[in-house]
């Protein structure tokens, strides 16, 4: 994960798309501005009863659209600038999805897989307090993001119920079902992803079965979209996670098994699958048509990205390439569907989830599916549109229109 100068390569993309755009110096200078940005202290108790303290943050970028929504991160490379970046990123990704929300994020600076349970809930209980005030169902949604889930999030909903005496579990997204969570939200963001390709590929007039595809990350989105891209008929020839990459050629021909298997062993080394391991780092630069970065940001940089030899990159991680990587592949002809566009489908079902517990409904998950289908087509065209009509690069377009829909709310103010 990035530890410098995010947030202004971010605010770079983001002045470069402006300056193409017709948008207000006013708005432009707000938005390079960030409502809130706090830094804390979490102080919490650890089994042996001693007492440890990690920095806990949230940034709360711009509201013109709704409240601030934007994922918790638990990990040990969590600075005040991620934060920033992150929560920008997510101003313009709600936008460009056409959710009512503004951009945040939040998290701590720790490795959660050092703390037993009891600690982990010890340490969220501690953050929500000093939160507290700072979010509510209109104010601020946190979800679930790197290293957090729904049982955090459950956590998170009983320490606010406590402090504020609000029974309200609105207050995040990414919950338990059982607690008003919604159907789909685990699927969300890798069958968004998946979606939002097929969409393009429809434009270009290409179909799935011609397409060979790695996959870097096995976690949520990589398994999520692994399985809807086979079921689509994609060719899944390599994935790779923390432990290590599969490559298999001919295809893998079970996502499922491969799934479940990761999910027992915790690896992807199944004797079952007749291929070979490869190194971490190779898995971007295999001979495929399309490679999905869906595990770190800065993943493609200056080094690798004159190696890589797919023809399309699906950015389902946040942020996954540096601008000099950018440069070198937008030279090399190769299209890269942004993560503003490509990883939008977890803020959407997150967006209906919030809308479900605030009109007290319960979709099913085809319903819910049948709602992000059509929200990530939707997106996809418009930003596809813009590229084509504006010659400009995906990302760019994406930003574009993210600028134009922020704007034109901001008019209504
Ligand atoms: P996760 O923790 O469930 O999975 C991450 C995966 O990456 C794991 O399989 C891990 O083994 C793998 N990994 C870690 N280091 C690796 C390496 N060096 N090489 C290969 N694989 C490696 O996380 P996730 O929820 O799937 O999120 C993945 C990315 O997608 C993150 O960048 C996250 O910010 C982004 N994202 C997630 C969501 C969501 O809804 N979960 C939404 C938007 C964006």
């Amino acid at each position: 994960m990035k530890t410098e100068n995010f947030s202004k390569r971010i605010q770079n993309e983001f002045k470069k798309a402006a300056a193409r755009s017709n948008i207000a110096a006013a708005l432009i200078a707000k938005l390079l501005t960030y409502d809130r940005s706090l830094e804390f202290d979490v102080l919490f108790k650890k089994s042996d009863g001693s007492a440890q303290t990690v920095k806990g943050y949230r940034v709360q970028h711009n509201n013109i659209l709704g409240p601030y929504k934007g994922g918790l991160r638990y990990h040990p490379d969590v600075s005040m600038d991620e934060m920033k970046a992150l929560s920008f990123l997510m101003t313009l990704k709600n936008a460009v999805i056409g959710v009512p929300f503004g951009g945040g994020k939040g998290g701590m600076a720790i490795d959660p897989k050092t703390l037993n349970e009891q600690e982990l809930e010890e340490l969220t209980r501690s953050f929500t307090r000093q939160l507290a005030s700072y979010i509510g169902p209109e104010k601020d949604i946190p979800a679930p993001d790197v290293n957090t889930n729904s049982k955090i999030m459950a956590w998170i909903v009983d320490e606010y119920g406590k402090i504020t005496g609000k029974q309200t579990s609105t207050v995040v997204t990414g919950k338990p079902i059982e607690l008003g969570g919604s159907e789909g939200r685990l699927e969300a963001t890798g069958y968004g992803g998946t979606y939002a390709l097929l969409a393009i590929l429809k434009l270009l007039k290409k179909k799935p079965e011609n397409f060979t595809v790695a996959i870097q990350g096995f976690g949520n989105v990589g398994q999520y979209a692994a399985e809807l891209l086979q079921q689509n008929g994609f060719k899944i020839v390599a994935i790779s996670d923390s432990k290590g990459g599969i490559y298999v050629p001919e295809g893998i021909s079970d996502i499922r098994a491969l799934m479940k298997y990761k999910a027992e062993k915790g690896n992807l080394f199944d004797k079952r699958i007749t291929g070979r391991e490869i190194a971490l780092e190779a898995i971007l630069t295999l001979p495929v048509d399309i490679i999905i970065p869906a595990a770190l940001e800065d993943v493609i940089h200056g080094s690798n990205a004159r190696d890589i030899r797919a023809d399309i990159i699906l950015e389902m991680a946040n942020s996954p390439m540096t601008h000099e990587a950018d440069k070198i592949l937008a030279g090399k002809g190769v299209m890269i569907i942004p993560d503003i566009l490509a990883n939008a489908g977890g803020v959407a079902v997150s967006y209906f989830e919030w809308h479900q517990n605030t009109r007290n409904e319960q979709w099913t998950k085809e319903e819910v599916f049948s709602k992000l289908k059509k929200k990530m087509e939707l997106a996809a065209n418009d930003v596809y549109q813009i590229h084509r009509e504006k010659k400009v690069p995906l990302r760019e377009a994406a930003y574009m229109l993210a600028l134009e829909r922020i704007q034109a709310k901001w008019l209504k103010k």
